[in-house]
C-alpha cells in the first residue's frame, strides 16, 4: 500500500544505485537500543539504531551514523534474544529498525527481525533504498530477502531535504513511502494515507544528566525545547530517525 511514490535519488557520494554492501562477518554494528518508544512507529515499540549508511542523503540528521566503524559490534543472535526479552518486559508490541541504513546490514538484522516475528512482535524498518531496488537485490542477496520477508511496515526512499513532508508521521520527505508489506499495520497505513498523522518527539534525561532525543522535530522546534529544558544542543545525543529525516 503506497502512500507516495519514492523517487529513488541519493545524495553526492551515495551508493544508492549500487546494491547494499555485503558486510563481512556476522556481527551487527549498532549504536543504540531502546526497549520502548512511542515516537518511532505505530504503538509502543522497541527501536534499534544501526551504525553505517552508504546512502548519504544531503541534509541527513544523522551523519554521525554514516561511518561503518565505531559504535558497538555484537552477535545478532545474542542481541536478538536480549532485545526480545527487554521489549516484552517494557510492553512493546514491535521493533523499529533505523539508523544508519538497516539494509546495509541485512543479514545481521534479518536474524534480529526474525526473532521478533517469532515472538509475535511486529517489525518496522526504515531504508534510504527504495522498495523496488530492495526487491531486485533480494533475488541475489539472501539477507535482503530475509529482512524484507520479516518486515511488516517499510518506510523507504532517500531523504530529500527540498521536499519536506509535514503531513505524515515518521518520514521526512514527500518522495518517501510508507508501505504495509503484511496485513499487520495495513489499517494504520490506510489511515495515514487518508488522514495524515503527527510526529512525536521523546526526550530522555538519565540520572547522570545525559539527554537523548528520538522521534522528529524541526531544528528550530528542537532548539526551543532544549532551551526551555536548559540543555545545550551540542550535549544532546540526538537519535532522530536516520533513514527518513
Ligand atoms: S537519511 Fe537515512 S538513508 Fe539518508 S543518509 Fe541519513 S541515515 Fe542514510
Amino acid at each position: 500500500m503506497i502512500v507516495t511514490q519514492s523517487l529513488g535519488v541519493g545524495g553526492e557520494g551515495s551508493l544508492l544505485g549500487a546494491a547494499p554492501p555485503a558486510r563481512g562477518g556476522a556481527a551487527l554494528r549498532w549504536s543504540r537500543f531502546v526497549p520502548a518508544t512511542a515516537a518511532e512507529g505505530p504503538g509502543l515499540r522497541a527501536a534499534v539504531w544501526v551504525q553505517g549508511c552508504s546512502v548519504r542523503c544531503p541534509g541527513c540528521f544523522n551523519p554521525h551514523m554514516w561511518a561503518e566503524r565505531g559504535a558497538l559490534l555484537d552477535d545478532p543472535a545474542d542481541l536478538a534474544s536480549r532485545w526480545v526479552e527487554d521489549a516484552r518486559a517494557a510492553g512493546a508490541e514491535g521493533l523499529t529498525l533505523l539508523g544508519g541504513e538497516p539494509f546495509d546490514q541485512a543479514d545481521a538484522l534479518a536474524t534480529v527481525a526474525e526473532a521478533f516475528r517469532d515472538a509475535g512482535l511486529g517489525v518496522m524498518a526504515f531504508s534510504g533504498y527504495t522498495l523496488d531496488r530492495l526487491q531486485a537485490w533480494a533475488a541475489e542477496r539472501d539477507g535482503v530477502a530475509r529482512l524484507l520477508a520479516a518486515t511488516d511496515l517499510l518506510c523507504d526512499g532517500p531523504y530529500l531535504a527540498d521536499l519536506p513532508d509535514t503531513r505524515r508521521p515518521w518520514i521526512g520527505s514527500q518522495n518517501q513511502s510508507i508501505r504495509a508489506l503484511t496485513p499487520r499495520y495495513a489499517a494504520e497505513v490506510d489511515r495515514i494515507a487518508r488522514d495524515g498523522g503527527r510526529d512525536a518527539l521523546e526526550v530522555r534525561i538519565s540520572a547522570d544528566g545525559a539527554v537523548a532525543v528520538n522521534g522528529w522535530a524541526t531544528d528550530a522546534a528542537l532548539a526551543d525545547l532544549l532551551d526551555d529544558l536548559g540543555v545545550r544542543g551540542d550535549r544532546v545525543a540526538s537519535m532522530r530517525k536516520g533513514t527518513s529525516r
